[in-house]
């Protein structure tokens, strides 16, 4: 149950009619159920209620600071991959005890950031990295608790642009330089080794890979312990897939099920770092057919959302399905639903039978909540859409559709072109 359903053939959100909101805030738009957003949430929460743990939302998935407040008053925490996504979810009222810290590239002032700020955990990646943070945190004599993420070498049996736990990935350390490099951190005064960290990829629809990665994971804090350091905390990351067509991912009981039986009573923190199985399937993207074109044997809808709003299609050639706000009686089409941008990538669905559109309808993109707005773009100089939250039987605008003027903020013009 997604909070997306049709009465009399109209197209709800909760209990919001779709054209109602199109109406008032034009199109393209996401929209967010704030019933299924929060019930995804405690779903994933209360799953893992056996042990002890934090759920730690990851920001990149959807960052739009309502989301986050939502987090914020369920008790979730935030997994985060910049200083940006920092300065959000303590924005936003997620305390900094229950942020988490990933990704390749922090640059200096990100760590700074993070240690003045008082994070849960800094999860690192490289030992580079580890240079960076010992010297910072000897130079600010500040306590900073590290975990390393270590690359378990998993296959998770996804699309390689979002594998992330293999070798030939950027992501992680191989655990035989982990393992050197945590001694390193114990006998640093400031770093201290609270936890081990792992991610092995997204929209997974398999629990072995996890299995696998807890499995190794597990012994790596036995090992740990065994050298005197206190591993209080396991992160496991996130990547549990979900249903956009007719894929069939665990639930979040069963994943849960699984973690704890391979686990077993270590006595440890079970930090989870859930993003697409928490917001996919709580938004979808509101978009209106300007066009239908006929050329060669090929019908074209072309729609006011584009690659730049929802790349998704255009970037994993990902299934996203569509239907339409208003259910009408017609044929069947087989059609490409397009944007107006100039690239032949640029499209929401390719050869997809859609109930036969007429220009001024609307369609919905559906499972869009995830890494939809999060990844548009201003190209093609089009605005970025605005962001909808629905709760019951009203609707807030949480981001307002970018201006003509946002286009050019920032922009400044040299001396030698400015006009008399
Ligand atoms: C992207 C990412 C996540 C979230 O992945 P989902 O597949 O959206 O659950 C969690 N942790 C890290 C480190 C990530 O990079």
């Amino acid at each position: 149950m997604d909070h997306f359903e049709y009465r009399d053939g109209k197209l709800f959100c909760e209990d919001v009619p779709v054209r109602a909101i199109a109406k008032k805030v034009g199109t393209p738009f996401y929209l967010y159920s704030h019933a299924t957003f929060a019930r995804h949430f405690n779903v994933f929460d209360g799953a893992f209620s056996q042990i002890p743990h934090i759920v730690c939302y990851s920001l990149k998935a959807n960052p739009n600071g309502a989301l986050l407040r939502i987090i914020a008053k369920s008790g979730g925490g935030a997994d985060i991959v910049s200083g940006g996504e920092l300065y959000r979810a303590l924005g936003a009222g997620i305390p900094a005890d229950r942020i988490v810290y990933s990704g390749v590239g922090k640059t200096p002032e990100e760590l700074r950031y993070a240690i003045e700020s008082g994070i849960r955990m800094i999860n690192m990646e490289s030992e580079s990295e580890f240079k960076t943070l010992r010297r910072l945190s000897r130079k600010m004599k500040r306590r900073v608790p590290v975990s390393i993420r270590v690359n378990p070498e998993i296959d998770p049996k996804t699309h390689p642009y979002i594998t992330t736990g293999l070798k030939k990935n950027k992501f992680g350390i191989l655990w035989e330089d982990a393992a050197r490099i945590y001694r390193e951190i114990a006998a640093e005064e400031y770093l201290e080794p609270v936890g081990i960290s792992s991610h092995i990829g997204s929209q997974i629809l398999e629990l072995g890979p996890f299995v696998e990665a807890i499995t190794s994971l597990k012994k790596m804090v036995l090992e740990l312990r065994g050298l005197g350091m206190a591993i209080e905390m396991l992160d496991i990351g996130g990547g549990l897939g979900i249903t956009y067509k007719d894929e069939l991912p665990p639930e979040p009981k069963d994943y849960a099920k699984v973690v704890n039986e391979n686990l077993g009573d270590i006595g440890i923190t079970l930090v989870l770092e859930p993003g697409r199985v928490i917001v996919g399937n709580s938004g979808v993207f509101v978009t209106k057919m300007l066009y239908v074109k006929q050329t060669a044997g090929k019908t074209f809808y072309i729609v006011d959302g584009a690659m730049n709003d929802l790349v998704r299609p255009s970037l994993y050639n990902a299934y996203h399905d569509i239907v339409p706000v208003e259910q009408k009686k017609r044929k069947a089409k087989v059609v490409d639903l397009v944007g107006p941008i100039c690239e032949s990538g640029d499209f929401l669905a390719k050869d997809r039978e859609l109930q036969g559109l007429k220009e001024g309808e609307l369609v919905a993109v559906k499972s869009a909540g995830a890494y939809g707005y999060a990844m548009s773009s201003n190209y093609n100089s089009r605005r970025r859409a605005a962001e909808v939250l629905v709760r019951g039987d009203e609707f807030f605008v949480v981001r307002k559709r970018e201006t003509l003027k946002d286009l050019i903020r920032g922009e400044k013009t040299p001396s030698f072109l400015e006009v008399e």
